[in-house]
């Protein structure tokens, strides 16, 4: 049986015309499904109850389960999502003063091996199918009962080698919650010619890049991408998303105490800022159990001293600090 969630909104339409349903059905799912956040046929009052049944019989509404929820002091509330398959996974519904925001996954685990990062630690498993990202969206609505206005796609995986689910899920954003690209956010670390390909989709999100360190040879130390395409290829694909879809770059950058919060650090990245127009989100480490990292003492001098050079750079508010909301904490506890 099809799960709903996994069509496109004209991929409905046609499964359903080609079952002997008028295709305006689809649109009163999907305003069901989006809108209302009405999960069962048999509570679509518009449809008869003969539908109900039919549909019943070849189609399914199926979200992830809701495994475990932690609520943050702040308002963060994350959630540990258990897939079909009985993977789990991880998002995080967060309160800003400019909207409801979630962070979603776009993985089951991660291959990138990002030295800071707890979703990397049991590697690779999958990539999330479109109806288990749009999954996190329709579960966390409907628990929150909070429109989500933002969508970052910030938690477990590299997003740019999930390629085609996230393009096709960020378009239905759009098109079934009317959701702005420029309220979205891809967060890469640094897949380059994907970032090539993302230019040309006609999307416009915006994009941030986890650079986190600015000479190749130390970010090779804690990103192994770095390995692959260095900091001059990342800058000019950087350069040309810019250019084809006018979306402000943002450097994503963990400050780590004494391996990249350096004076000669922030020099480079005031550099690197300049030559590609790049917006700097500064970020506070999450201490972890599986490194050693450890958050940087020199944040605010740090901090100064780009927006002295004429830097646009933001701290990032500490969201969530008394639950496990860095990425993949929570799910790597609960597999211990
Ligand atoms: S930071 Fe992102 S890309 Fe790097 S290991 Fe973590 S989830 Fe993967």
């Amino acid at each position: 049986m099809l799960n709903v969630l996994n069509f496109k909104c004209d991929g409905l339409r046609k499964y359903l015309e080609e079952n002997k349903f008028r295709g305006f059905k689809a649109n009163q799912i999907i305003d069901w499904i989006y809108n209302k956040k009405v999960f069962d046929f048999n509570e679509m009052t518009n449809l008869s109850n003969v539908e109900r049944k039919q549909f019943n019989d070849i189609l399914k509404i199926e979200l992830p389960l809701i495994e475990k929820v932690q609520k943050s002091k702040d308002g963060t509330v994350k959630f540990l999502l258990k897939l079909v398959d009985g993977n789990l996974i991880e998002c995080v519904f967060m309160m800003y003063e400019y909207g409801n925001t979630i962070c979603i996954s776009t993985q089951v685990g991660c291959a990138m091996g990002c030295k800071f990062c707890a979703s990397t630690v049991n590697g690779f498993l999958r990539n999330l199918e479109l109806c288990e990202l749009m999954g996190q969206i329709l579960v966390v609505e409907k628990y929150t009962r909070k429109k989500i206005n933002r969508i970052v796609l910030m938690g477990t995986g590299e997003p740019l080698y999930n390629y085609e689910n996230v393009v096709t899920f960020i378009h239905e954003m759009k098109s079934k919650m009317g959701m702005s690209n420029r309220h979205i956010t891809l967060s890469t670390c640094g897949i380059v010619p994907k970032i090539y390909d993302l230019a040309k989709e006609d999307l416009n999100i915006n994009l941030a890049i986890s650079l986190h360190a600015v000479s190749d040879d130390k970010r090779k130390t804690i990103m192994p991408i770095a390995n692959k395409y260095s900091i001059d290829q990342l800058i000019e694909a950087c350069l040309d998303y810019f250019d084809k879809t006018k979306r402000r770059i943002s450097f994503e950058y963990l400050l780590i105490n004494g391996i990249n919060d350096g004076e000669d650090d922030a020099k480079s990245l005031v550099s690197l800022c300049k030559r590609s127009k790049a917006h700097v989100n500064l970020i506070p480490v999450n201490e972890i159990n599986e490194n050693d990292f450890k958050e940087s003492k020199r944040l605010k001098e740090f901090y100064n001293y780009l927006l002295d050079s004429g830097v646009n750079a933001t701290m990032r508010q500490k969201k969530g600090v008394d639950i496990d909301a860095a990425c993949g904490q929570l799910r790597l506890s609960y597999s211990k």
